[in-house]
């Protein structure tokens, strides 16, 4: 393993034997929860496509200057956010991650602010229908421009792109604020001149929850390699109905067929948890044998009833291999 990334060998089949994908190198834990660093909130806005969204999802941006951070976080990484005040125990609240949205220059081109891509928790108590509101998500939300915040991290260093990125095609599969490392991995590819072809599945409930979708349309528009992709779940998507992402996925399949053929694919998944079981299984479906064991590594008895799987059987008997990168959270 050299000092610039993560090597991770992959081995299949005999015309690709022993292929090795090489991360990009992550730098981890400058700041531990116990010695945080003090950020300043530049930019807090919605995120969101529309007004009437269902949700509430903002875009803050960290300054990070003056910090270990500065300089040294990349996309695929989550910085801990510790909210003031102590949990029902009298204990310090523990840190929430949250995914950095901006490329490696960060959004002030030099690294220091970084982006956070943050929902608002909010729920109803079953027990006396009292309002939940999640402790760290909320208070972001509420922060307004000059506030402080204690930042720990980075964290993370198995979702990140490969150093020869050139080598590869990108199949980014989102679900709500699943988009914030895609965000920045883009931003970094087309900053260095990439060349692939890149597809993004961005999945969410009402066009209206979509983020980043300007952005995100204007990037498609002006690189041809790019291909933005929304799967809406609770409205129709002419001419497709109502769409999951792994709907998409096999609506797209026609044009990523020969990436995964090739072998240059790789996948990369984030958002809520359990979104990866219909992405698994719309794979194994579509892939042919030779093809599938690049990807997905099957018992005999999940290849028989890939109808039957449920979430326990990934890592079980589904197991995604190095060419799948998985950052699911609840
Ligand atoms: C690697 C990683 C990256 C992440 N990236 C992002 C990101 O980019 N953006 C983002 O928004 N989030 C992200 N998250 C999730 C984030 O870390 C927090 O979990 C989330 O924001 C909720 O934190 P909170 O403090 O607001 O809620 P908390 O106060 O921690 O509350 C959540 C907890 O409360 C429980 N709960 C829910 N409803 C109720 C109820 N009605 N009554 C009682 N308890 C309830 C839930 O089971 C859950 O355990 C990420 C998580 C991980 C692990």
């Amino acid at each position: 393993m050299g000092s610039l990334g993560v090597a991770i060998g992959v081995s299949w089949g005999m015309s690709n034997a022993s292929m090795e994908i090489r991360l990009r190198h992550a730098e981890m834990h400058i700041h531990k929860p116990a010695e945080p660093a003090t950020a300043t909130v530049v930019k807090n806005e919605a995120c969101t496509a529309g007004k009437k969204a269902a949700g509430f999802v903002r875009h803050i941006e960290l300054d990070l200057s003056g910090t270990g951070l500065a300089g040294k976080c990349i996309p695929g990484q989550s910085l801990g956010i510790l909210a003031p005040g102590v949990d029902g125990n009298g204990r310090p609240h523990k840190p929430r991650l949250y995914s950095l949205a901006s490329p490696t220059r960060g959004e002030d081109g030099h690294g220091a602010v970084h982006a956070l891509t943050v929902k608002r928790l909010i729920d109803e108590n079953p027990a006396d229908n009292s309002l939940f509101l999640g402790v760290a998500s909320n208070y972001l939300c509420g922060l307004g421009v000059g506030s402080k915040v204690q930042v720990s991290g980075p964290s993370g260093k198995r979702f990140v792109l490969p150093v020869d990125a050139g080598a590869h095609d990108f199949v980014f599969i989102a679900t709500g604020t699943g988009i914030a490392p895609f965000r920045g991995m883009l931003m970094d590819l087309f900053a260095g001149g990439y060349k692939g072809e890149i597809t993004l599945i961005m999945g969410s409930p009402y066009a209206t929850d979509l983020l980043y979708h300007g952005q995100l349309a204007q990037l498609a528009q002006e690189h041809a390699n790019f291909h933005y992709r929304t799967a809406i779940s609770r409205e129709a998507n002419a001419p497709h109905g109502k769409m999951y992402v792994q709907d998409r996925l096999a609506a797209e399949w026609p044009v990523l067929e020969s990436q995964f053929a090739s072998g240059r694919a790789l996948v990369y998944i984030c958002g809520i948890a359990g979104m990866e079981l219909g992405v698994f299984q719309q794979l194994a479906r579509a892939l042919g044998p030779g093809v599938l064991e690049q990807y997905l590594e099957l018992d005999p008895e999940a290849a028989g009833n890939i109808d039957g799987w449920t979430r326990a059987m990934i890592h079980r008997q589904v197991r995604p291999t190095r060419r799948v990168f998985l950052e699911v959270y609840a």
